[in-house]
């Protein structure tokens, strides 16, 4: 436990985890598979287990932030042939690599978690979607499954109730608009990973048109936690609507980079702390909530807690929690390039106004950080990024929009030099 100006940091999912006791036999020695037992054993009701999620007020974890318990609620009960559960572990958005550790660390907490989620919901089949990209995080989960079906976790009747359920990893195709749920679900049924028109919602119509929850791999593996200490014990970690801990990967210009597990409301002072503090410099941005999230200039976020509601007051996103640095020697032309660059990439291509305006988001600023840019470019760059917002099919055209507008807004002197004076010396 490390305290903080005060205040105790009780890691849960990050708790005791070294690289090695990662197997069956050391996740049982720390409590797990207790509250699973428990839940068979007892016979405790599905309800009574989603009131206590939505008592945790645990958000997605993925960064949508939808209420767990809420989401829950909305898969249908009765004979409405198979559902479907799918832990969502598509993490590749830039400055975003914590649920890469909990399936290298911590694996069976997710299997847990999503055991209790599915016999909750009435499931009997999961599904864990990994990265196209990551290989020995693909490999440690099915290792960890194959354990767990060893000693009778997976399977049918378990522990002799009525419930069964089946689980397998799936390995995606590495891209990063698969982590859009409905992509994600062509992406399984072996089409091109086209996100879907909603609704209908994946509760209605998932995975081969059958009833579907997709949670991300950091909710899914909270669910054990909030069981064993209770939903309003696990709320109370946090702050107001945002319960718990949650898992912070900080990146860029600080010290000691890694995953930071922290209570939900801890301050970002704190949590630069935690992470060493600023490297080369003082404190110039921060993009607090993964690549798709507003920046937010440094002295802002000096004062702003590690919470949805607090981030958004200070413009930005809690999202996935990947926080990016940045120091006073960063050249934010360069840095919104880099997204910008991405995003480009990444746009699946359905639809027109992401399609094509994030080829010209990356064209403009291009232009802009090799000296080439114009006064008029700052209007047309504010003018795409309009047109892209809330005009696409996913959220992913959003995400490209505004890390634009932030940037523009509160560094705008910075690309108006570039456009008079040229390259900076700070542009590398
Ligand atoms: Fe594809 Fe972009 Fe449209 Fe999403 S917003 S469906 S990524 S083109």
């Amino acid at each position: 436990m490390t305290c903080l100006h005060g205040r105790h940091i009780k890691p849960l999912l990050l708790a005791g985890l070294n690289g090695d006791n990662w197997r069956l036999a050391d996740y049982v020695s720390r409590g797990g598979y207790e509250v699973f037992h428990r839940v068979l054993k007892e016979g405790i009701s599905p309800d009574t287990i989603i009131a206590e999620i939505t008592a945790s007020s645990l958000r997605g974890r993925g960064g949508a932030a939808f209420p767990t318990g809420v989401k829950w609620g909305f898969m249908p009960k009765g004979a409405v042939g198979r559902k479907y559960l799918i832990c969502n572990a598509d993490e590749s958005e830039p400055g975003t690599f914590k649920d890469k550790d909990i399936l290298r660390y911590n694996p069976h907490s997710i299997i847990e978690g999503m055991l209790i989620a599915a016999y909750a919901m009435g499931i009997d089949a999961g599904y864990c979607y990994v990265h196209g990209e990551i290989w020995a995080e693909y490999e440690r989960f099915e290792e960890a499954i194959r354990e767990a079906r060893e000693a009778g976790l997976i399977g049918k009747n378990l522990m002799g109730s009525e419930f069964s359920f089946e689980l397998h990893a799936f390995h995606g195709f590495g891209a990063y608009v698969c982590g859009e749920e409905t992509a994600l679900l062509e992406s399984m049924e072996g089409k091109r990973g086209y996100p879907r028109y909603r609704p209908p919602f994946p509760a209605e119509k998932g995975l081969y048109g059958q009833p579907t929850t997709i949670n991300n791999v950091e909710t899914l593996a909270s669910v054990p936690f909030i069981l064993r200490m209770g939903g309003k014990a696990y709320a109370a970690l946090g702050k107001g609507m945002s319960g718990g801990t949650k898992i912070f990967s900080v990146s860029g210009d600080v010290e000691q980079p890694g995953n930071y597990e922290v209570p939900m409301g801890t301050s970002f002072a704190d949590l630069l702390a935690l992470a060493g503090g600023v490297r080369g410099g003082e404190l110039k941005a921060v993009i607090p909530g993964g690549a798709s999230s507003p920046v937010v200039p440094g002295h802002i976020m000096m004062q702003t807690a590690m919470d949805y509601e607090a981030v958004a007051q200070a413009g930005s996103m809690l999202g996935s929690g990947g926080v990016i640095v940045l120091n006073e020697t960063r050249c934010m032309v360069a840095a919104l390039l880099k997204l910008a660059a991405f995003f480009h990439a990444e746009s699946c291509g359905q639809c027109t106004p992401c399609r094509e305006g994030t080829g010209w988001m990356y064209r403009i600023i291009q232009g802009i950080r090799a000296g080439k840019g114009r006064p008029e470019d700052m209007a047309l760059l504010d003018t795409v990024a309009g047109n892209i917002q809330g005009r696409t099919i996913c959220a992913l055209g959003d995400a490209a929009a505004m890390p634009v507008r932030s940037f523009l807004k509160h560094f705008r002197e910075e690309f108006e030099r570039h456009i008079q004076s040229g390259p900076c010396p700070a542009c590398g």
